[in-house]
């Protein structure tokens, strides 16, 4: 197992109860929840252990996407009683344990089971949770639901890009990008590396499987939607044939399913000020890029059928600089 230094990040928490939807969540899950207007408070958090009294401010609940320079994360809330006396959520004996130095159990658990990208949201995710009385082994509610699989095995569950990207930006950071596994659907497990395929114009053949595409774009708002144009023109998608020219992929993201996304307003806000200022952005879509014909003319285009925003991440180009790797790693 690799060794990271306990920098500011490794110590973090990752999972915290969140009173106010009864239910162990991640940040990135407490971050969609407060702009789908679920929760409110960001310093309604505590230990998703049983009985322990440690509570959590959720830092960055409330700043709007592009003005995050640190993704949302849990804080101990200060003037606070610490963990209980072994609680599994303290985050010293966590760092113990990813480190490898205990041993037993924890330490013969192997790799992390990979995070898990799941396609479609459950019916009541956006709905308070009703916590269930008693105990849960010894966690609070209703357990970890879509925020992990428990400590132990270190895995996390996504429901959108924008989370995915957060954890690849992080697995960057630390190096381990090419090891850290992500599984989406039943599909087999692949590292963050090769599920992120960059279009650029170092990059121009697609391999036209299902992946999170990213690249500089711009955004235009039309009639119906807003088209979302990627500033570097592939040549060829794969299976397939070479494209006869050049092709910038493109994709539109329909107004209609714009209104029906539990989290229009952080889409809709982010969509209007690219498009109303021309600025480029860094847009990250998750699926397959698809080559059609114009069905007179003879005109190409790769798109990106957007089914779910949820699918969907656009970032302001400052992501470039968050991006980097260490330079000693
Ligand atoms: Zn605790």
């Amino acid at each position: 197992m690799k060794c990271v230094a306990p920098g500011e990040n490794e110590m973090r928490t990752e999972l915290a109860y969140s009173e106010e939807f009864n239910d162990t969540i991640n940040a990135e899950r407490a971050y969609e929840l407060y702009w789908a207007d679920v929760i409110a408070d960001k310093r309604a958090f505590c230990c998703p252990g049983e009985a322990c009294p440690a509570r959590y401010t959720c830092a960055n609940l409330d700043t709007p996407e592009l003005e995050l320079k640190q993704q949302p994360h849990y804080r101990a809330q200060r003037g606070h009683e610490t963990h209980l006396v072994g609680c599994p959520f303290d985050v010293e004996i966590e760092q113990l344990t990813r480190t490898g130095v205990r041993t037993g159990r924890e330490a013969d658990a192997g790799l992390p089971a990979p995070d898990r990208f799941l396609l479609a949201r459950p019916a009541d995710h956006f709905k308070p949770q009703t916590a269930l009385p008693g105990g849960t082994g010894g966690l609070r509610g209703r357990g970890v639901g879509g925020g992990s699989g428990g400590l132990r095995s270190r895995r996390t569950d996504f429901y959108s890009v924008a989370a995915l990207v957060s954890r690849w930006l992080k697995a960057r950071r630390d190096g381990v990008d090419g090891d850290k596994t992500i599984r989406v659907g039943a599909n087999q497990a692949i590292s963050y590396k090769d599920m992120f395929e960059c279009i650029f114009h170092e990059h121009t053949q697609l391999s036209g499987s299902e992946r999170v595409y990213w690249g500089t774009a711009s955004i235009m708002e039309e009639e119906k939607g807003f088209r979302i144009r990627f500033f570097h023109a592939v040549d060829s998608v794969l299976p397939g044939a070479e494209l006869p020219r050049k092709v910038k992929p493109s994709l539109v993201i329909w107004k209609d399913s714009l209104q029906a996304s539990e989290m229009k307003r952080l889409h809709t806000k982010r969509l209007m000020r690219f498009s109303e200022s021309r600025e480029k952005c860094v847009v990250f879509v998750y699926g397959v890029p698809l080559v059609t014909k114009a069905k007179d003319g003879d005109a190409i285009y790769v798109n990106f059928k957007v089914r779910n925003l949820d699918f969907i991440d656009i970032e302001s180009m400052d992501i470039y600089e968050r991006i980097k790797r260490p330079i000693d790693k």
